[in-house]
């Protein structure tokens, strides 16, 4: 067990082992399985690149076997930053053949965050790819290097700087000559892998998720989205994220052998002659992807007759868009309600439309504790809004090394403090909005205080309060209220230009300022976010009317 990580106490492990919810098996023995079962099955699709599981399993052996040369060993902690790709799959399930632990970073994330993952967690590794969207990654891992003592190798795919290791050459290479290293054999209590918590306070935090009950995690939500060895399933979100990676996501495909096809972009350009081309039978998609596929006028131009399953997560769908998508797709809409710290929730294929169409469904596991609690925690009837606690045997019991923000996340007795406002009729669960400042942009969670403290420390602004504006393409977006230092004149892209400057991921930096002489205050002192959301709101709801005259999006300072 590594130092830091919270595990469930032993009566619940023995519980959800009695219960079968826990198989012990491990993440890589979940695959194994499959690989056996039929090795000629195609696993994986990128563009014209097709890889059965026998292929895939290989492909892991001969890497574990490289990484081990390399030096990597159980509990070693590495940040795996990758785009979605097959090497995705290969470099994951080869660090844990390892016993390795990867931290899963976003392809967004920039130096700021990926420095701090490093130096949190002792990283001794850094796995990215060259250069993405015009970004270069070296250059940053060479940077951040140079502040993170843990860190022994740089891994790159494609092209390594000074000093760095070629992830490609690694992937190309024979079987090592000491091809019978002893890989080591692992507990399923392990840490399997760390997922990034979507956080209020600062920078996010670790989640520490096992073989036990990741593999369950998949195993149950796949099975609640009708997977089998027939799903052919689009991934087209960063597979980094705990949605597109095992909720179900790539995993919960493997759990029952399907196929997984990876998209280059999300574009309907893209996605939907994908879609024809490979019969996909599900996609697991969010809100931005969903209205831009729907006001696209490529939908109907392509046969998307295999599809079975849209899904949507990250963010609450509105009743209106469920009922679009399941017209102009003429599939079953399928809504997940989760997070990275485990609870899922999902609406079920064979649900009545009420519930289809305006639930957040329900708890995918008998074994879930779901508690809808007041403020002093005491809990609610039915139909009543509260904060949403849950305990369970998917649910982690703890962040990686934050003793102090577990206090705060958690119920003396470890139910997780979900932060949602919701509530339960007849088991089925109806997200209401939010007790945590979060903004959630399209499924992108963001911190208001993390953005806060970076505001801040421009010279220009005195004082800012950062909130949520809507918007309909992705739910929501971030605004700053800023109050300016005297004789200062900030402006939006001066602010956009300094943000991008700290280095941290650009879907946190905010698409509007509004300059104000001061903040709403409550009588306790206390900044009135409520205020100030609704008044941009009210700003953005003026702007949008054609008889304002105002451009959308402009900055009214
Ligand atoms: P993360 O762990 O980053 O995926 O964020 C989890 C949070 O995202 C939840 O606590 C909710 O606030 C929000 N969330 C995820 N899926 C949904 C959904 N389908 N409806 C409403 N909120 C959602």
């Amino acid at each position: 067990m590594i130092e830091g990580f919270v595990p469930w106490p032993d009566e619940f492990a023995r519980a959800y082992r009695a219960a079968g919810y826990w198989q012990d098996i491990s993440l890589g023995e979940m695959l194994e399985r499959r690989i056996d079962a039929h090795p000629d099955k195609i696993a994986l699709v990128q563009d014209d690149r097709r890889v059965s599981y026998a292929q895939l399993g290989e492909k892991i052996d001969a890497l574990a076997l490289q990484f081990w040369d390399c030096g990597l060993r159980p509990t070693d902690r590495v940040v795996m930053q990758l785009p979605n790709s097959i090497e995705f799959v290969v470099v994951f399930f080869a660090l844990l053949r390892c016993g390795v632990i990867p931290v899963m970073a976003l392809p967004a994330h920039r130096r700021t965050e990926i420095g701090h993952f490093i130096r949190h967690a002792d990283a001794v590794a850094y796995f990215c790819v060259d250069r993405g969207r015009g970004f270069d990654f070296r250059a940053m891992a060479t940077e951040i290097a140079a502040e993170a003592p843990s860190l022994r190798d740089v891994f790159v795919l494609g092209e390594p700087g000074p000093g760095q290791r070629s992830l490609s050459a690694l992937l190309a290479a024979e079987t090592p000559a000491n091809g019978s290293a002893q890989l080591p054999s692992l507990s399923p209590d392990a840490v399997a892998l760390m997922l990034l918590s979507g956080g209020t306070t600062g920078i996010p935090k670790l989640i520490p998720r096992t073989h036990n009950d990741y593999v369950y995690n998949c195993r149950q939500s796949a099975s609640v989205a009708g997977f089998d060895e027939t799903t052919v399933f689009l991934a087209v979100l960063p597979m980094a994220h705990n949605y597109t990676l095992a909720s179900p996501g790539i995993f919960g495909v493997f759990t029952f052998g399907g196929t997984v096809v990876i998209a280059a972009d999300a574009t309907p350009e893209t996605v939907f002659p994908l879609m024809e081309r490979e019969k996909i039978t599900l996609v697991s998609a969010a809100i931005p992807l969903i209205v831009n596929w729907l006001n696209s006028d490529l939908l109907g131009r392509y046969d998307l007759s295999s599809l079975r399953v849209l899904m949507n997560g990250g963010a609450k769908l509105t009743t209106e868009l469920r009922r679009r998508v399941e017209q102009r797709f003429a599939c079953t809409y399928q809504e997940c309600f989760g997070t990275g710290e485990g609870l899922l929730s999902m609406s079920r294929l064979d649900d009545p439309e009420d519930l289809r169409l305006a639930s957040s469904g329900r708890p995918v596991s008998p074994g879930d504790e779901i508690r809808i609690v007041d403020e002093r925690g005491r809990d609610l009837p039915d139909g009543e809004v509260g904060e949403l606690i849950v305990r369970g045997p998917y649910t982690v019991r703890g962040y990686y090394k934050a003793p102090e923000a577990n206090i705060a996340a958690y119920t003396p007795d470890g139910f997780y403090r979900m932060g949602d406002a919701v509530r339960r009729v007849d088991g089925n669960l109806y997200v209401e909005g939010r007790l945590k400042d979060l903004i959630n942009r399209g499924g992108e969670k963001i911190s208001c205080e993390e953005v806060e403290n970076h505001v801040l420390a421009h010279a220009g602004v005195r004082s800012v309060c950062v909130v949520a504006m809507p918007d309909t393409v992705f739910g929501e977006k971030v605004c700053a209220f800023v109050i300016a230092q005297p004789g200062a004149a900030l402006k939006l892209d001066e602010l956009r230009t300094f943000l991008l400057g700290r280095q941290i991921a650009k879907f946190k930096i905010p698409e509007r300022l509004e300059i104000v002489d001061e903040f709403p205050i409550s009588p306790a002192g206390k900044i009135l976010r409520r205020e100030l959301r609704q008044r941009v709101a009210e700003a953005v709801a003026r702007e949008k009317s054609p008889a304002s005259g105002a451009m959308p999006g402009q900055q009214s300072a």
